[in-house]
């Protein structure tokens, strides 16, 4: 435990990214003011409004100071009329990844009380984790094909970061377990096809064979993927490749309620960034529609993360409240239209504020 408290440092990026941090920010101070956690925010540039200014997404010093932070938090990034020369998106959050070694997003994807569930089955609670530091993204900054005819990307798995996303997969099996979990870890792969996710199989095989108190199971991702749909209650712990990661966890928001209440936490050995999985949605930025709860959410696990790194139960004890606020807030009905209701960002903010004063 850190008496004197942790420092995060603060990208709110673009588009609603702002909107939603300021939101999380407000949530953190009256939720730790009531734990007497010291919380220090240290706020940065970067995303696309900074690439117009200056020509970089983030700069060299905001990258080295957000790696002094205890946690980082951040908002979205990107516009889609902000572009690199050939063609992409600047996406200063996947350098983040790269540079500080994020290699497993843990993407939690839960029905709350209150929302329309989108499946038959209602029982969602299920955590996706993706890759993603290598994957099918490992190729992204490769030279464009000299051949006008074809282009093409890689898929590069490694021994070292598949043992690590493994092992983090099994170790929070075991942690949900422990709360009443499933105990259940599956693979989604398509090692039937391609030999980079044979080899990514064999290795999970190894790193299941260390848990043996945690059942460890295979599915080809479009086997999976129809199962997450028609039956998500028969999953736990689902853990996959980047590029299948990115696809599977938003089916996985989209079986929770949608982008708006999907948080994620980019975690490697020492480092990690928290964030909503949603992007920068410039069609409602400015407006006061943007759902803050995926960002509060994600400000949740960043209170976990700082609570297991530093041994400090306070942290814990404060992200539980905020969940709790925030079930109470959906099952009142308060809910921003991406959600069909008709609640803006701060009636959302105020009665997620209201549900922690009142715990
Ligand atoms: P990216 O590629 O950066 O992930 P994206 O193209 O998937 O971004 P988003 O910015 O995530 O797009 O938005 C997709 C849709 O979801 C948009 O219509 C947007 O308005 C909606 N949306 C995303 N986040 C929210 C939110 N927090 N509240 C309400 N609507 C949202």
């Amino acid at each position: 435990m850190r008496e004197d408290g942790y420092d995060i440092a603060v990208l709110p990026g673009d588009g609603i990214g702002p909107e939603v941090i300021d939101v999380a920010v407000e949530v953190l101070d009256a939720v730790t003011a009531g734990l007497a956690i010291k919380l220090r925010y240290q706020y940065h540039d970067g995303g696309a409004a900074t690439f117009r200014e200056t020509g970089a997404g983030i700069s060299a010093a905001t990258m080295d100071a957000i790696g002094q932070a205890d946690a980082i938090l951040l908002g979205a990034m990107g516009l889609p009329d902000v572009r690199k020369p050939d063609g992409t998106e600047i996406v200063p959050q996947i350098d983040i990844r790269e540079r500080y070694q994020l290699f497993a997003s843990l993407r939690p994807c839960r029905l709350f009380d209150g929302v329309p569930p989108v499946v038959r089955d209602p029982d969602v609670d299920v955590l996706v984790i993706r890759e993603i530091t290598e994957g099918l993204f490992a190729g992204r900054n490769d030279p464009v094909s000299e051949d006008p005819t074809r282009e093409h990307d890689r898929m590069m798995i490694t021994r070292d970061t598949s043992e690590k996303l493994f092992e983090v997969a099994f170790g929070q099996a075991e942690q949900r377990r422990r709360a009443g979990g499933k105990g259940l870890v599956t693979l989604f792969d398509k090692a039937n096809v391609l030999k980079s996710m044979a080899y990514f199989r064999g290795i999970f095989d190894e790193v299941a064979a260390r848990h043996p108190e945690i059942t460890a199971e295979r599915l080809y991702v479009d086997a999976g993927a129809m199962l997450l749909v028609t039956d998500p209650s028969r999953f736990d712990v689902i853990v996959t490749e980047n590029m299948f990661g990115d696809i599977i966890s938003e089916v996985g928001a989209g079986i929770a309620g949608g982008l708006g209440l999907a948080p994620s936490a980019d975690i490697g050995v020492d480092h990690a960034v928290f964030q909503p999985s949603h992007g920068t949605a410039p069609d409602i930025a400015g407006r006061g529609l943007a759902n803050p709860i995926a960002t509060v959410l994600s400000a949740a696990l960043m209170l976990d993360w700082l609570s297991e790194r530093h041994d400090d139960a306070r942290c814990a004890e404060a992200a539980g409240r905020v969940r709790a606020a925030v079930n109470a807030t959906l099952s009142a009905g308060i809910r921003t239209a991406d959600l069909g209701g008709t609640a803006s960002t701060k009636d959302v903010a105020h009665a997620v504020l209201n549900a922690l004063s009142t715990d």
